[in-house]
């Protein structure tokens, strides 16, 4: 009957309401464990000035290190935004990333930025902003050397607070960047309002180039009007490059350059390409 029907698809329901709740529940034990053995682990993936060739800054992307497999961000960092241990994770990346800018510092003399990601649940916690200052503090890093990447989804969630916070942010002297740009729905209007230095192309947009490059080209007028550096994610091959250069694109980084790297590998490649410049790195 129609009604056995129903209370069967309620039970199904309910059921697969219990196993989402519960790999969420195992998840986020299994996190809260990971914070403790420390278990998580940066890469960076190099940002290259497109004309020089050069490595100019890097991006920290987290990685999980769990049962000698690597655990990419994308199956967690959901999972940790909902659970809200998002937060001492997010900690741990600014803290992390502040010792490597302190160690390059002092082993090499280096003044080489890193870009981290902030999750929106993270930019709307208050605890982010001191938690930022206190951390560069600490480790004495000058706040221009760390740049605060931000969704722009996550941006517009809450646009006035988001305004106060990079306000904030800014003043203290870190970069700001809008990541993914392009995929959320910016108001231009508020766009001209929001005090950030960067605009990251998202990557879906670059994979369309060259030949469809209508988002790309209102992307960097936009950049060059607001007096922003434009900066393209995911470049995958030469002709994505070249329409890049030729289009006055500053700044990018993609696996056609390298992959996301252990530290000690990155810190070889950048010391490499400030001797020689590198036009195409597949696999580093
Ligand atoms: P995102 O911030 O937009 O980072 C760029 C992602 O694109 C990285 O994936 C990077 O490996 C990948 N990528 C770079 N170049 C290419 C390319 O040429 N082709 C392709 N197909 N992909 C490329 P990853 O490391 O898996 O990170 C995915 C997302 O996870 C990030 O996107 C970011 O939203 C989030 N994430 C990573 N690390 C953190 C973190 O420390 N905290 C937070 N809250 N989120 C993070
Ligand atoms: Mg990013
Ligand atoms: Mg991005
Ligand atoms: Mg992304």
């Amino acid at each position: 009957s129609a009604k056995a029907a129903g209370s069967n698809q309620w039970a199904f329901f309910k059921q697969h309401m219990t196993e989402r709740a519960a790999v969420r529940l195992r998840t986020e034990a299994s996190l809260h464990d990971a914070l403790k053995n420390n278990e998580f682990l940066l890469y960076f993936q190099p940002k290259l000035d497109l004309q020089t060739g050069k490595v100019v800054s890097c991006e920290a992307l987290i990685r999980w290190q769990k049962d000698g497999r690597l655990i990419s961000p994308i199956s967690f960092i959901p999972v940790a935004e909902e659970t809200g241990i998002i937060i001492p994770i997010g900690r741990w990346v600014i803290e992390q990333s502040c010792k490597v800018l302190r160690e390059w510092q002092k082993k090499y003399n280096y003044a080489i930025p890193i870009a981290i990601n902030v999750a929106s649940q993270q930019f709307a916690d208050a605890s982010l902003v001191p938690d930022i200052k206190q951390m560069a503090l600490r480790y004495q890093i000058q706040p221009e050397l760390l740049e605060i990447e931000i969704t722009e989804t996550s941006l517009m969630n809450d646009i006035e607070l988001a305004i106060v916070k990079l306000e904030q942010l800014k003043s203290a002297g870190f970069g700001i960047a809008i990541d993914d740009f392009g995929t959320g729905y910016s108001s231009l209007s508020y766009l001209r309002h929001l005090p950030i230095t960067t605009m990251k192309i998202d990557r879906c947009f670059v994979s369309d180039l060259p030949e469809d490059s209508a988002i790309a080209s209102t992307i960097l007028m936009l950049g060059k009007q607001l007096n922003l550096t434009v900066v393209a994610e995911g470049i995958e091959n030469e002709q994505q490059l070249d329409w890049l250069k030729e289009n006055q694109c500053q700044i990018g980084q993609g696996f056609y350059f390298s992959l996301p790297l252990p530290q000690a590998e990155f810190e070889a490649l950048y010391i490499a390409t400030q001797t020689a410049t590198i036009r195409g790195l597949h696999h580093v």
